[in-house]
C-alpha cells in the first residue's frame, strides 16, 4: 500500500514537471509554427519539406496540450456539475468524430440525477479521453455505450466499446506515460485522466476482453 502511494506521489510530480516544461516550450513552438506557415506562403508549390516540418509541429502541439492539463492550472474551478448535463456536452463535442467513424452512441444515462464537484474542463477532459479511445478502438465502427448509473453516495460511469480490448500484458503499461500501441499516438490521455480522477477523489475501474472494454468511472456525489 505504502509502496503504492510512493509510486503514485513519483508520479505526480514527474507530471508536474512535465507540465511546467511543456508551458516553457508552447510559446517557442507557437512562434515556430507561424514562420513555418509564412515560409509556405512564401514557398508555393516547393512545400514537401515545410509540409513535413509543420505536421511534426503539430504533433508536438499535441502532446504539449496533453501534458499541460496534468499542471495543477490557476484557473481551476470546483463547482457543482450535473452528470447528465456534463455527459451530453462531451458527446456533442465528440459528435463529427463518432460519425465519421461510424460509432453508434448508446446514451444510457438519462435517469440520472446527480451531481458531483468538480472542475468542469478537466471532467470533460477525462471523457473526451475515454470516448476517444473507444472510438479508436473501433476502426469499422460499432457500438459505444456510455451509460451512469447512482450507486449510494456515488455516481458509476461507464464508457463500454465493442473494440478488441486490452491484452492483459499492455493492461498493465497503459497509464505510463508516453505508453501507446497506435502510430499516431500520444500515451498520455491514461495518465492524464488518473491524475484527474485522483485529484477529483474517485476511482476508475477498466475491464477488458476480446469483445470490448470497459472503463468506469466513480465519482462521489455533491
Ligand atoms: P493513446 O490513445 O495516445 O495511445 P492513451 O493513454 O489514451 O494513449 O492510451 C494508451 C493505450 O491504452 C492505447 O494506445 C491503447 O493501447 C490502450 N487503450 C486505451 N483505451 C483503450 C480501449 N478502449 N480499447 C483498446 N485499447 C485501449
Ligand atoms: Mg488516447
Amino acid at each position: 500500500k505504502r509502496e503504492r502511494q510512493l509510486l503514485s506521489e513519483k508520479q505526480a510530480a514527474a507530471g508536474q514537471l512535465a507540465a511546467g516544461i511543456a508551458h516553457e516550450i508552447r510559446n517557442p513552438i507557437t512562434a515556430i509554427k507561424g514562420f513555418v506557415q509564412l515560409m509556405m506562403s512564401e514557398h508555393k508549390g516547393e512545400t514537401t519539406y515545410y509540409n513535413i516540418v509543420e505536421s511534426e509541429i503539430n504533433r508536438v502541439e499535441m502532446i504539449l496540450k496533453e501534458l499541460m492539463v496534468l499542471a495543477k492550472p490557476t484557473k481551476i474551478h470546483y463547482q457543482e456539475l450535473d452528470i447528465q448535463r456534463l455527459l451530453d456536452k462531451v458527446l456533442t463535442l465528440m459528435e463529427s468524430q463518432t460519425l465519421l467513424n461510424n460509432v453508434e452512441v448508446i446514451k444510457n444515462f438519462h435517469t440520472l440525477e446527480v451531481s458531483v464537484v468538480g472542475d468542469e474542463n478537466q471532467l470533460k477532459q477525462v471523457f473526451i479521453n475515454y470516448i476517444k479511445n473507444a472510438i479508436e478502438a473501433m476502426p469499422d465502427g460499432g457500438k459505444l455505450v456510455v451509460e451512469g448509473i447512482h450507486v449510494n453516495e456515488c455516481v458509476h460511469i461507464r464508457i463500454i466499446d465493442e473494440g478488441s480490448g486490452i491484452p492483459p500484458d499492455i493492461l498493465e503499461r497503459i497509464s505510463e506515460p508516453f505508453f501507446t500501441t497506435k502510430e499516431h499516438g500520444t500515451g498520455l490521455g491514461m495518465l492524464v485522466s488518473n491524475e484527474i480522477i485522483e485529484e477529483h477523489k474517485g476511482k476508475i475501474n477498466i475491464l477488458s476482453n476480446t469483445e470490448g472494454t470497459s472503463i468506469e468511472v466513480i465519482l462521489p456525489t455533491a
